[in-house]
């Protein structure tokens, strides 16, 4: 099976609890994703929302310090991608491919010099905040918060002009409409899910009205497939639905929510593994071939598995590290 993955928590958790990518607990690692034929995944370096300005950079620099050492380690199994040729280069050599990410553009200290130098580093996308404010603008969150900042204005056009893919997961709804307007690159929602489907399924509570926050809207779910971006589905049992009933089943209902809203070429997966509370069903990436086949019974057929499991986020990447 071919799997593409467009978030994961994975080497934060590796550097935070010292955990091996090779071989551990965590819902990924190399021997738990051996069935996969074809394996691209993304690895967020997470930014949490305590760190700002030169503490900022210093918690990068640890976490990419540690994703560099994983990849050493394990070369002889995986390689990080720095362009669309080193992709096909390392899928043909039957290696796992890692694209870098960051998660919060804290990263960026508020310093547009900064993007040149993750760029450097080989990071394809930035999510632009986590759940708060930053320099570029207003997490899901903030209670009143803006649109983009001018600063954030400026990080986007840069980003745009690097080729790097803008993430708007987390990111508030004023947010993703300045970058609506200003991105001349599609962009993409990396791990979220359907506010119109946890309205419906979810019982009212606190964790629901969070949930809400860090989902799509069907606006934006259409913006984002009309200009040929990609829609991830997260995992995360609370942005499914109720706890029970945020397995197979409720993946399958956002999937088809999504499928009738933006059509078939806007779906991917963005697991959010290692970063979040996972019903048992999905809590792995040894899990994903079940998923397949139990969507499989519920009447996707396999060209369209297809395009959600790899096809759709890998002709986006390749396009967009060419
Ligand atoms: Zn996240």
């Amino acid at each position: 099976m071919f799997f593409f993955d467009l978030h994961c928590d994975t080497i934060t958790e590796c550097h935070s609890k010292d955990k091996s990518l090779f071989d551990s607990d965590c819902h990924i690692s190399i021997c738990k994703a051996k069935h996969l034929d074809r394996w691209v995944q993304l690895y967020a370096i997470w930014m949490p929302d305590e760190h700002r300005g030169c503490d900022a950079l210093n918690y990068f620099d640890a976490v990419y310090e540690r994703f560099k050492n994983e990849m050493a380690e394990n070369s002889l199994y995986i390689k990080q991608c720095m362009n669309s040729q080193d992709l096909d280069d390392c899928l043909s050599q039957g290696k796992a491919a890692a694209i870098l990410s960051v998660e919060g553009g804290s990263a960026l200290a508020g310093s547009l010099d900064r993007i040149d130098y993750i760029f450097s580093l080989g990071v394809k996308l930035i999510t632009l905040t986590w759940n708060a404010s930053n320099e570029l603008g207003y997490g899901c969150l903030v209670k009143n918060g803006g649109g983009l900042t001018a600063f954030g204005k400026q990080a986007l056009r840069k980003i745009n002009e690097l080729k790097i893919v803008a993430d708007v997961s987390h990111l508030n709804r004023k947010g993703f409409w300045d970058a609506a307007d200003l991105s001349s690159a599609p962009f993409v929602a990396s791990h979220s899910t359907c506010a119109a489907i946890l309205e419906k399924w979810r019982k009212p509570s606190d964790d629901k009205y969070f949930s809400l926050l860090r989902s799509l809207d069907d606006e934006q779910i259409k913006f984002i497939a009309d200009t040929g971006g990609l829609i991830g589905i997260n995992f995360c049992g609370s942005f499914l639905g109720d706890k029970g009933d945020d397995g197979f089943e409720a993946v399958y209902r956002h999937m088809s929510h999504i499928l009738d809203i933006g059509g078939e070429d806007v779906l991917a997966i963005g697991s959010d593994f290692d970063g979040c509370d996972i019903n048992a069903e999905l809590a792995g990436i040894d899990k994903i071939p079940d998923l397949a086949r139990s969507l499989e019974r519920r009447g996707m057929d396999k060209k369209l598995l297809n395009k959600i499991f790899f096809d759709n986020a890998y002709s986006f990447f390749k396009a967009a590290m060419s």
